[in-house]
């Protein structure tokens, strides 16, 4: 069975077509500069082949038919046509309170999704003219959304409501969501799988560390915190976004630069973080880089970044009353030996001690593990420390197949 899994950004649009039964990806791809003035980037890889494409792509219908037509290309497409396609799965950012799992789409969903659009202003309208133009392409199969925030619904009040008078909760639903749930939910699953113990018996504290990034704390299998709140803004320090600051400066910058709402939300979300430190780059490697040459301030931005991922596994720890494993992923997790080490050096009192060679080295692999997949805690650390690369684009089709 093909099932074909879509994750609409506000001006790109990303695909997967993957085997549910073998959970081998057959083909991907990604449209860039949707709606934007010249011409869209089109670049795929099916079935191993890559190619590129440039034309003028106006919305994210006419990129999902882009992405059909080389799907369906008949010198070496992976479909005959779209009747090959059993299913859709839809990344979809936010699901506000409706929705705590994946859901099969239907107009009573869609009418949700425009509902919560103002949680999300930059993604969720994208997803939801997405769904509409596959609905519409595909009118027979079974559409389903899978959505960042549904993992983490199961944090209870005291950590999911904000000490703000309550009439504004009841009026915006103004509360932690949380994001990166389908990667948190991948990465504590395969953990569990990789050292063979129920994940129902365990306490994980799952890091995702990309350009966004997210701790959250996992136990029994279900959320129970997690650092992004209302916003993909609270949190970690990240490429760019401060991340949890006092929530005072906001208006204390306003004020004195006399910025408007718009433009202090676009220092704190583009401006700062690694990039805003280190006056260098968000990318961490870059920022790495510039610290192994002697910059200060990139290194007070790589300090600041690894002790802002401590803090959080120290809040993590008192909250779980206890830990199993702690795993890494996403471009920084899975990437950087030097991030992971300084961001766990020194809690060895707590059972958590990495072996530097094989963080560095990568070679304590499982038996039964992917590409990407190791440990790096040294022998008798008592809690396990992994390295799991994401696949939310899998957990997204896994549930598409249940929802059969
Ligand atoms: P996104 O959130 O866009 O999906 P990724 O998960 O791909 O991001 O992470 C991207 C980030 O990962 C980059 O900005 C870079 O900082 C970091 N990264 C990737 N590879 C490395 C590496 N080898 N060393 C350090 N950082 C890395």
């Amino acid at each position: 069975m093909k099932i074909l899994v879509l994750n609409a950004g506000s001006s790109s649009l990303k695909y997967q077509l993957m085997d549910s039964t073998t959970e081998e990806v057959l083909a991907k791809g990604v449209v860039e500069r949707i709606g934007l003035a010249g011409e869209a980037d089109h670049s795929f890889d099916i079935g191993g082949a890559k190619g590129k494409s440039s034309a003028e792509i106006a919305d994210h219908e006419c990129a999902l038919q882009a992405a059909i037509s080389v799907l369906s290309c008949p010198d070496g497409g992976v479909i005959a046509d779209l009747s090959d396609i059993s299913a859709v799965g839809h990344r979809v950012v936010h699901g506000g309170e409706y929705f705590s799992t994946s859901v099969a789409i239907d107009e009573d969903v869609l009418a949700k999704l425009d509902e919560v659009s103002p949680l999300a202003p930059l993604h969720n309208p994208a997803a939801v003219t997405c769904i509409r133009a596959s609905r519409t392409l595909m009118p027979h199969i079974t559409q389903v959304a899978a959505f960042d925030t549904a993992y983490h619904q199961t944090i209870p009040p005291e950590a999911h409501h904000y000490p703000l008078p309550r009439n504004l909760y009841d009026k915006y639903k103004v509360r932690r969501y949380g994001f990166h749930g389908n990667s948190h939910r991948y990465v504590a699953q395969r953990s569990a799988d990789l050292v063979g113990i129920p994940l129902r018996d365990l306490k994980i504290i799952s890091c995702h560390l990309g350009n966004g990034a997210s701790i959250a704390a996992i136990k029994n299998g279900v959320s129970v915190d997690t650092s992004m709140g209302f916003t993909p803004l609270e949190g970690l320090m990240m490429g760019t976004r401060t991340g949890t600051i006092d929530p005072a400066i906001v208006t204390f910058l306003m004020r004195q630069e006399n910025l408007s709402p718009d433009e202090i939300d676009n220092l704190m979300n583009k401006q700062s973080g690694l990039l805003g430190v280190s006056g260098i780059s968000s990318d961490l490697r870059d920022v790495l880089d510039a610290q192994d040459r002697g910059d200060e301030l990139a290194r007070l931005a790589n300090d600041m970044y690894a002790y802002s991922i401590k803090r959080l596994v120290g809040q993590y720890m008192a909250i779980l009353g206890g830990l199993d494993i702690i795993v890494m992923t996403a471009g920084v997790g899975e990437n950087s030996p030097v991030m992971r080490a300084a961001a766990l050096a020194g809690l060895e009192h707590w059972g958590i001690a990495v072996d530097p060679w094989r963080n560095f080295e990568k070679k304590e692999t499982f038996a039964d593990g992917k590409d990407g997949e190791f440990k790096i805690s040294a022998t008798g650390s008592r809690v396990k420390i992994l390295v799991v690369p994401t696949n939310e684009e899998l957990m997204i089709a896994r549930d598409t197949k249940a929802l059969l």
